[in-house]
């Protein structure tokens, strides 16, 4: 693989829906003095071909930008609607007005739908003044291209008036007249690298029986909120160096893999190195399972090293 398809990914969040700590807990993981048991909820920053790609934006998006010093973002893709994954899309304003660019969204057909029911005044036209800009793009289990946003058009900001764009004679109109002026669909990617974005290969989960999507860049691919993987896409997660995979607790949960489903998936994938994510004050303190997570993949001899994620972790 070419140094241009080289994937970094940032753990932004690594909690689960609530985080943690979790608002009014004493218990000791929620009290730990350890920055690593501080988690805001689960959200990547993935640096692929050149893009800076956001995935999933809830309800810590803005102090995850902040804390990343994130002042562009080429794409944003959503795994799912729940809020811990999309109630932070309105901070995108800020994005809008530094960055002068309409956040790109990319998600499947059933989210659209959602966001424009809990979202209206995002797509309710005229626009009131400041709304945020976003511009959907709707993707299916295909490979897809993400763009670059550079190409895309530049926001002009009029005061008391909102976002326009400006016409080759200089005159400005509104950015959209209409939901369907918003919307993109995408076609599905050809093989191999193209020439100018990313391409990234979704991965179909089921969390309890919504379906999600995990997605794959280069040779690290980010999966949360499963709690089934179909057998067919295995295939799509043969020869990884980094995967991530969810779980909230040892015992059998109907939205999220168990910590045991999630040893058993780690090794039948066998990717270099598993990352634990979505994780829940019910696991012991950010040390005492990175230890433990040792011990059980020596002794059970698993094919992947799996380790807990902790949010400003690196990997590449
Ligand atoms: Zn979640
Ligand atoms: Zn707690
Ligand atoms: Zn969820």
């Amino acid at each position: 693989m070419g140094e241009k398809n080289k994937a970094r990914l940032t753990f932004l969040g690594t909690g689960t829906s609530q985080g943690v700590p979790i608002i009014g807990c004493n218990c000791p993981v929620c009290c730990s003095a350890d920055a690593r048991d501080k988690r805001f909820r689960a959200s990547a920053l993935v640096e692929y071909a050149g893009l800076n790609i956001l995935v999933d934006a809830g309800p810590d998006f803005r102090m995850q930008m902040l804390s990343q010093k994130v002042h562009h973002l080429d794409a944003i893709l959503l795994t799912h609607n729940h809020k811990d994954h999309t109630g932070g899309l309105d901070d995108v304003r800020s994005l809008n007005y530094v960055d002068r660019r309409a956040a790109e969204i990319y998600c499947e057909e059933n989210v659209l739908g959602d966001l424009i029911r809990e979202y209206p005044y995002v797509f309710s036209f005229p626009k009131y003044p400041g709304a945020p800009e976003w511009h959907m793009h709707v993707i299916t289990e295909e490979p897809f291209i993400v763009k670059p946003n550079n190409d895309a058009k530049e926001l002009v900001w009029v005061h008391d008036v909102g976002y326009s764009y400006r016409l080759p004679d200089g005159s400005l109109v509104p950015t959209c007249k209409s939901i369907s002026e918003m919307i993109e669909r995408e076609a599905p990617a050809p093989d191999g690298c193209p020439e100018q974005g990313a391409r990234v290969i979704p991965v179909r989960g089921l969390h309890d029986k919504l379906p999600v999507l995990g997605f794959r860049f280069g040779d690290i691919a980010y999966i949360t909120d499963m709690s089934s993987l179909e057998e067919s896409e295995l295939e799509k997660l043969k020869g990884l160096r980094h995967l991530t995979l969810n779980t909230v607790s040892y015992k059998k949960h109907h939205s999220h893999f168990s910590l045991e489903e999630a040893l058993v998936l780690a090794d039948r994938i066998g990717a270099e190195h598993t990352w634990l994510t979505h994780l829940s004050h019910t696991f012991p303190n950010h040390h005492e399972f990175a230890k433990y997570l040792g011990k059980e993949c020596k002794a059970r001899g698993l094919r992947s090293d799996v380790q807990p994620a902790y949010d400003g972790l690196v990997i590449e």
